[in-house]
């Protein structure tokens, strides 16, 4: 019988402890945690931003959220490789939902997602963004940037995002993030890079082949060495991944990571200051039986897992 009667995404008593129902039931929050605006004790708030006005090709991460969020009850039964604990046992983890914002403003959009993260980062929890396509990052970082200064980027990605161009779009908002000094190219890594631009911008780009050819290790030092002891944003778009293991997406570009690769490299990412993170460009309607979106939601949930390592169990209640 569940612990707190059915069902654990409204019931559950504090926002601690995994799943005690089955995966095809009840309501789809991230990891069946408690949907909830009280802020009170949260390590972690996850927030939906289902936005796609800035994709350069197919549109539909707008359903994102909700897609990684139901991919994520199949995950949601306790410890995940390579970890031995549960982070919800460790992290006190809610569901924020979605922000909303007047559609076809993109201003408003703007305004929304960063007020919104300001009032979670007020509150002294971090933000674990769900997109939205890549563009939502930009947002983010502002009110991320403002809390914690100027930000270390850990970017997994085909594409570089740091076209010079004044357009808002999922291409060009981590040149607007460089502009706007809230994040430091000299302490930032690109990862996955498989697309041409001229421009690096002073990044560490981390091309597919270069990850074939330093290891998984030889990743993870290279990440961390130039990370340093900044404080760090986490930013993966799943098209990072192999079209073969992240179909689901606007732009897929062939000869990416495997989901293995980057599941062992977020793994091992501990030490790193993270201070918030984003999941972007899942868009379920080009998914096949839901790899992509199961991608994103252990993605997701082996950051939560890195950010508990260090942590205690809290005692259960
Ligand atoms: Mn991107
Ligand atoms: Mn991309």
């Amino acid at each position: 019988m569940p612990r707190h009667g059915s069902d654990h995404a409204f019931l559950n008593r504090e926002p601690y402890g995994a799943m005690s129902e089955p995966p095809y039931a009840g309501a789809t929050s991230f990891l069946r945690t408690r949907y909830s605006r009280d802020l009170a004790g949260v390590d972690v708030a996850v927030l939906g931003v289902p936005y796609d006005l800035g994709v350069t090709n197919r549109p539909g991460t707008r359903f994102g959220p909700r897609a990684v969020r139901q991919a994520s009850t199949q995950i949601a039964w306790g410890p995940q490789h390579p970890f031995d604990f549960d982070p919800r046992d460790r992290l006190a983890i809610v569901d924020y939902g979605d922000v909303a914002y007047d559609v076809g403003y993109v201003d408003d959009m703007l305004r929304q997602v960063e007020a919104t993260a300001d009032t979670i980062i007020d509150a002294g929890a971090s933000v674990l963004a769900l997109g939205g396509d890549h563009f939502v990052s930009l947002p983010l970082l502002r009110a991320h940037a403002r809390r914690h200064g100027k930000l270390a980027l850990v970017h997994f990605d085909a594409h570089s995002d740091t076209w010079r161009d004044g357009n808002y779009t999922h291409g060009t908002m981590f040149f607007h993030a460089m502009n706007e000094g809230l994040i430091d190219p000299a302490r930032s890594v690109q990862t996955g890079i498989r697309t041409h631009n001229p421009e690096t911008h002073g990044f560490t780009i981390l091309p597919p082949e270069t990850v074939d050819a330093l290891g998984l290790d030889g990743v993870v030092e290279t990440i961390k060495r130039t990370v340093g002891g900044s404080k760090a944003y986490l930013s993966f778009d799943i098209d990072c991944l192999d079209p073969a293991f992240a179909p689901g997406t606007g732009t897929p570009v062939c000869g990416g990571l495997t989901s293995y690769a980057a599941l062992q490299i977020l793994a091992r990412l501990g030490g790193i200051a993270f201070i918030g993170m984003d999941l972007v460009e899942v868009a379920p309607a080009y998914d096949v039986g839901e790899i992509t979106a199961l991608a994103g939601a252990s993605l997701a949930m082996q950051y939560l897992s890195v950010m508990a390592k260090d942590r205690p169990d809290r005692p259960a209640s």
